[in-house]
């Protein structure tokens, strides 16, 4: 399906928000990283693929949740920064995962599905 028309969320909006985020846990240097909206991930509101740095966001899931698009994001892109940073060992959702979404203001929480 061609979701160009009428994504949930401007994909302009999601790159400005996510070079906010970069800006905020210092990690500007992992700019760009590619936001693109999917149809049918199939469970995961987001993935997250960390050596591409590309994060796709489940278009239909979140057209029906868009308030939680910016958890979403921000919890996908907070896995990039970790796998940057501490490397293929680190704990998915572990302390310095959750230190940035707390400095990011978003909640902590688990609803996806990882490729690594
Ligand atoms: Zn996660």
């Amino acid at each position: 399906m061609d979701l160009s028309a009428t994504p949930p969320k401007p994909a302009a909006a999601l790159a400005a928000r996510a070079r906010d985020l970069l800006g905020m846990w210092y990690a500007l240097d992992l700019w760009p990283v590619a936001i693109v909206w999917r149809d049918g991930l199939e469970g995961p509101a987001g993935i997250a693929w960390l050596e591409e740095r590309t994060i796709e966001l489940d278009a239909h899931l979140l057209a029906r949740h868009p308030r939680r698009i910016d958890e979403v994001l921000a919890h996908e892109l907070a896995h990039l920064v970790i796998h940057a940073r501490i490397g293929p060992d680190a704990e998915q959702h572990g302390p310095e995962w959750r230190a940035l979404l707390e400095i990011a203001g978003v909640r902590a929480t688990r609803f996806h599905a990882m490729d690594a």
